[in-house]
């Protein structure tokens, strides 16, 4: 039998296709990367992704999960591999006071229409249409990870099926396993995702500043603040979109009272700030990279000096920098090399930013590869 009657057989006729609609569909994700899908196939339960697993050993096929396809930096593109869609799997499954659980493919915002008093804390500026799975294969990062760090600190444990067919539990630290490893590890089925209580007692300040130095002054005081949950960084092009004066904005958020912004009134600013993404598409600039710098005052000057606006997570030296053209991406990208600054670090490496992974992580990625996918069936090419 063919790979494509196997794989019809396995799905039937609605959830597989190798129709070139279906394939020109699957070719991108929300970089500028291209590929080609061999086949598409929608899982709808466990017993049909192992299946596909043993089948795609058998005939030496590779395959990409996919969640909603969000990804800035080809992963989830195909490289004449069988797209896995997991949209189909997207139940909610429980939901107690402390833990939500979820199969991989729902959406961030059907998670989040779920709770009512409480709060899953990574929210990332893509949270209207990724899903729980491409959040757990990135390792992402939400709007506060000063304060939250990243989605391996708040998954409890996993259900996966690994390259070699294999069903899994995870817990404790072999969830990094699978947080980060950009589905070269496993396909991501469930998740238990650990909650918080609605955000209380907090409070915010919003400082104007109009030097970058005198800015940098500020937050290396405000890190050292006790107090201090967030610290939000936008220059003046992002500061006038939200309606602020053409000045370079931070807004810091604390624990307690402190800021003149209390309770609903520190929400409502970082509900503004939220809006920022959209206000910036609209401008027209559709190509955003990740960057972190340990420099980030000497790194900010250059960008100002050329014109090219950014925000972020200022107190990490997190920050997006926006473009209209990749004219100014590469001379950013020798500047990076000069002050030992990265990208990758938000978004994920895919294909576009492996030159940027870290040493030791690619070998940590290299031995799990061997372990979880010795065949290398999973995202071949990507990450490492
Ligand atoms: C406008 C915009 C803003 C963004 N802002 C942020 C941000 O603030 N923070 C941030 O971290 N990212 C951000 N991103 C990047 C992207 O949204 C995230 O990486 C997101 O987590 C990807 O989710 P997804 O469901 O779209 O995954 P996809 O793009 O479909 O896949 C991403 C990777 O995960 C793998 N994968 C997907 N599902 C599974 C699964 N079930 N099992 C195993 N592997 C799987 C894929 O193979 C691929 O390698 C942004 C992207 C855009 C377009």
């Amino acid at each position: 039998m063919t790979l494509s009657a196997s794989l019809e057989k396995i799905f039937g006729p609605i959830n597989f296709s190798d129709k070139d609609r279906d394939r020109l569909v699957y070719s991108h994700d929300a970089s500028d990367h291209s590929g080609y899908p061999s086949f598409i196939v929608w899982p709808t339960s466990v017993e049909e992704i192992h299946k596909l697993i043993l089948l795609c050993k058998r005939s030496n096929a590779t395959l990409v999960p996919r969640g909603a396809g969000t990804s800035l930096t080809g992963a989830s593109v195909p490289n004449e591999s069988i797209v896995v869609d997991m949209s189909k799997m997207r139940k909610v499954l429980e939901i107690k006071d402390d833990y939500i659980v979820v199969e991989a493919g729902v959406p961030l915002a059907d998670l989040n229409r779920e709770l009512k008093y409480k709060y899953f804390p990574i929210q990332p500026e893509s949270k209207a249409s990724c899903t729980v799975g491409g959040m757990i294969a990135t390792n992402a990062v939400g709007l506060k990870p000063m304060e939250y760090g990243r989605m391996e600190d708040w998954v409890e444990s996993l259900t996966v099926i690994d390259g070699n067919g294999m069903p899994l539990e995870i817990k404790g630290d072999a969830v990094k396993h699978f947080c980060g490893a950009e589905g070269n590890t496993g396909i991501v089925l469930k998740a238990k995702l650990k909650l918080l209580k609605k955000e209380e007692n907090r409070s915010s300040k919003l400082l104007q500043f109009n030097t970058i130095t005198a800015m940098y002054d500020q937050i290396k005081k405000l890190r050292y603040d006790p107090d201090i949950l967030n610290i939000e960084f936008m220059d003046e092009f992002c500061s006038s979109l939200l309606g602020f004066e053409d000045k370079l904005y931070v807004i810091a958020e604390f624990r307690g009272d402190k800021g003149e912004y209390k309770g609903k009134d520190s929400e409502d600013l970082w509900l503004k700030r939220e809006t920022l993404l959209k206000l910036v598409r609209g401008e027209k600039y559709f190509q955003m990279e990740d960057v972190q710098v340990e420099e980030g005052d000497k790194f900010l000057h250059w960008l100002r000096k050329n014109r090219i606006p950014s925000y972020g997570a200022i107190g990490l030296n997190m920050f997006n920098v926006l473009f209209k053209e990749d004219r100014l991406v590469s001379e950013m990208k020798n500047v990076l090399k000069l002050l030992k600054g990265t990208l990758g670090i938000k978004f994920g490496y895919g294909v576009l930013k492996k030159e940027y992974l870290d040493k030791d992580f690619a070998k940590r990625m290299h031995a799990l590869k061997t372990h979880y996918d010795p065949k290398n069936m999973m995202n071949r090419g990507k990450l490492i």
